[in-house]
């Protein structure tokens, strides 16, 4: 899988952006599925009547009776643990906003001023009751909550399954995609042949190989990482690296070969469209000037936020690769990743920098380095 679902010990800041993430990616593909829509209502109106059972029963005003008058709660701090980030995610697709931070020091994350914040809630959120409410209650009112619950949370297991489904389904796509976007442009390489030796393309099939090889070490991370080309060209590689990162930035120095960034960019949208694949998302942002340039990464801060402090994997075609990695060495976060396309027997070494690849190139013709 490309796109990992974070681990559910993870903390709930990373499940959160990375419901955040998808969400702003896939909520079409997803809300545009006709299984995944008739869920969500068929769930909005479960989750309506367990509540209205709940309020019918008075169990909400002993509740907040409990919680304003008695200082008891049964949201506590570390509840917000048991969400995965797909719950999350199915969350922000019933049109919920998920928290930037706690409320309640000792309280779930996920606890509002006005109660939780959520819809669709885990079992034990759902369930639990505690026994002074099920002593003053009789049976039958109990069982009748427990039915509409039971409804309730048979449904959010069953969007849960297809939203894992529909995101396999989107990995299986983004692969495709990828490798079309590869093929795409490595029919128009320039500079192997004829006047423009003096500028090369990436060969994007061999840079997909390495690609792979970077998620499975962990330096690329899906959706999380922020990806730094210094010497862009005509945008290829950032276009290629928009599906895999959060952000895909680009500096070239020559500005009539950035002007062909948009005239490929739209051939590849057609192409794309056509075939039913993905077009690159809208996190590519390409700069004119000089990548060692102090006032170039200011604009770079000031229009996207990032500064050259905050990328995890820079990129260059064995041009001023000495330079950038005195850059690197000096200025980038510890453990970003540096890597140099184009090279052969002889790796170059760079102070302040640990070379990931001593024996070979990755695919024969890319070394990396990595801040200590
Ligand atoms: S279930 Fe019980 S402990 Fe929890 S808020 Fe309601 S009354 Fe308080
Ligand atoms: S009901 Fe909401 S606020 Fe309470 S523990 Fe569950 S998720 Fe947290």
């Amino acid at each position: 899988m490309i796109f990992q679902e974070p681990p559910l010990d993870h903390p709930v800041e990373e499940k959160i952006q990375w419901a955040r993430h998808y969400y702003q990616l896939f909520k079409d593909f997803l809300l545009r599925d006709e299984a995944v829509h008739a869920l969500l209502n068929q769930f909005e109106k479960a989750a309506r009547l367990s509540r209205e059972a709940m309020e019918a029963a008075g169990i909400m005003d002993e509740c907040r009776v409990c919680e304003e008058d008695e200082g008891g709660s049964c949201c506590g701090a570390g509840l917000e643990n048991k969400y995965s980030a797909v719950l999350l995610l199915t969350n922000l697709l019933l049109g919920r906003q998920l928290p930037e931070k706690r409320f309640d020091p000792k309280g779930c994350f996920f606890l509002g001023r006005t109660g939780c914040s959520l819809l669709a809630r885990h079992v034990i959120c759902v369930n639990y009751l505690c026994k002074k409410i099920i002593d003053g209650i009789p049976s039958n009112v109990i069982a009748d909550l427990r039915e509409k619950e039971g409804t309730e949370l048979q449904i959010l297991f069953r969007i849960h399954e297809r939203i894992k489904d529909q995101l396999r389904a989107i990995d299986e796509k983004t692969k495709r995609t990828i490798e079309a976007v590869a093929r795409f442009y490595d029919h128009k390489m320039v500079g192997h042949l004829g006047p423009l030796g003096f500028r090369r393309s990436t060969d994007l099939t061999r840079l997909v190989e390495c690609l792979c090889h970077l998620i499975h070490q962990g330096f690329l991370l899906p959706g999380k990482s922020l990806f730094l080309d210094m010497g862009c060209g005509d945008g290829r590689v950032n276009v290629l690296l928009s599906y895999l990162v959060q952000s895909s930035i680009g500096i070239e120095l020559d500005e009539w070969t950035l002007d062909e960034y948009i005239p490929l960019k739209k051939e590849l949208d057609d192409l794309l469209q056509g075939r039913s694949l993905l077009i690159p998302p809208d996190n590519i942002h390409l700069f004119h000037g000089d990548s060692l340039d102090k006032g170039l990464q200011e604009t770079i801060l000031k229009k996207t936020g990032l500064g050259f402090h905050d990328f995890h994997l820079f990129y260059t075609y064995l041009t001023m690769h000495e330079e950038f990695a005195a850059l690197i060495a000096q200025k980038a976060r510890k453990g970003a990743v540096f890597m140099v396309y184009g090279l052969d027997k002889i790796i170059p070494r760079f102070k302040g920098l640990t070379l990931l690849t001593p024996d070979k190139p990755l695919a024969g013709v890319i070394a990396l380095y990595q801040k200590p």
